[in-house]
């Protein structure tokens, strides 16, 4: 072992992780990541990945990808078509990365900012053709026993349309600890769930509020939930966090909106850090899905947001690493290169 920048241990080899933690910011280009430089209060937890390369987005039918097309580009390995959940671009399902560490006896979960039937997380778990069918996508989280998951999109598992099935009960059945989103500010921390149990968070009927109106647990919760996983796997695990609405804010060219939940992200990535270094065993990656609004940072004093559209762009987004494996993410590669890596590296 060599001590790397910033004291991390350096594997002499590329090291294989027992961990994968992977962070989605959703939409955040190079001018989001400079933005939120400008605020932050030093140290900035990317500055300290030591590792940092380029990916390209472009779906199998658009260069402008949607978060369904470029998250199962990462999560399953295939480009295809823009909406598409899981599935290749002749819409047949193809298996996740998680799906595949279940397999392997090594623990998986979310945690969003968004519904968890959203695209970002539900290519992790879904296969439907088309990112709105959030009815069947819940059905699919009911089966796909991930262990811990954190998000809004409650009312997706009871109050359906398309049945009258109540998933809330069946979560409770699979051994579940179900937590009601009237339950989660203030006194639940889901580190302190029986191991015996798995964990279905829900922080919201709908769409998590922006963090502009008061939304405030994702740093802590994402801390909780390594902390969880970490309590329960045996064999490692892989774990999703998306700050989900840095997109939102983008198609919104809303400036405050955009600049606190950058912050938001920065915050989580402080924490998600901490038990990374003192860990060793995991690799932690933070990249985007595609980059949204063409931003560009003006200003002479001060940052100056201008957004160019409030659509995705085509540009490349970068990914940065630490821990075992990193150098792995080093250089320019497709979206699908993310999930490859990750197969590799843990060695399923
Ligand atoms: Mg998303
Ligand atoms: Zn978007």
């Amino acid at each position: 072992m060599v001590l790397g920048l910033h004291g991390f241990s350096m594997p002499d080899s590329p090291g294989k992780p027992k961990n994968i933690i992977l962070v989605i910011g959703d939409g955040m280009g190079l001018a989001h990541i400079a933005l939120a430089e400008y605020l932050h209060k030093p140290p900035s937890p990317l500055a300290q990945m030591e590792v940092i390369g380029l990916q390209k987005t472009y779906s199998a039918d658009n260069l402008e990808t949607d978060s369904g097309a470029a998250g199962t580009a990462m999560s399953c390995g295939v480009k295809t078509f823009n909406s598409s959940i899981g599935e290749d671009a002749d819409s047949m399902a193809v298996p996740s990365i998680m799906y595949t560490a279940h397999q392997h006896g090594i623990k998986t979960g979310f945690v969003v900012t968004c519904s968890v039937v959203h695209a970002t997380p539900a290519v992790f778990y879904a296969h439907v053709d088309s990112r709105g069918s959030y009815e069947e996508i819940a059905k699919q989280l009911v089966q796909s026993d991930i262990d811990v998951f954190v998000g809004g999109g409650e009312r997706y598992f009871y109050d359906r349309a398309s049945d009258k099935r109540d998933l809330l009960k069946e979560l409770a059945a699979k051994d579940y600890k179900v937590i009601r989103n009237g339950d989660i500010f203030g006194q639940t921390h889901i580190d302190k769930i029986s191991t015996d149990e798995k964990i279905a968070c829900f922080t919201a009927m709908d769409d998590p509020p922006r963090v502009t109106n008061g939304r405030t647990y994702l740093p802590g919760i994402a801390v909780d939930a390594i902390e969880a996983l970490h309590q329960r796997a045996e064999n490692g695990y892989f774990l999703m966090i998306e700050a989900s609405q840095v997109d939102w804010a983008s198609h919104a060219n809303d400036e405050e909106w955009l600049a606190y939940e950058m912050q938001d992200m920065y915050d989580m990535l402080e924490g998600v850090l901490k038990k990374v270094k003192e860990d060793q065993n995991t690799l932690l990656i933070v990249t985007a899905d595609h980059e949204c609004g063409y931003l560009s940072l003006k200003g002479k004093k001060y940052p100056r947001l201008e957004f160019g559209s409030k659509v995705h762009s085509s540009q490349m987004v970068p990914v940065f690493a630490t821990g075992p494996g990193a150098e792995e993410f080093l250089g320019i590669y497709e979206n699908t290169e993310i999930y490859h890596k990750m197969k590799k590296l843990l060695g399923i």
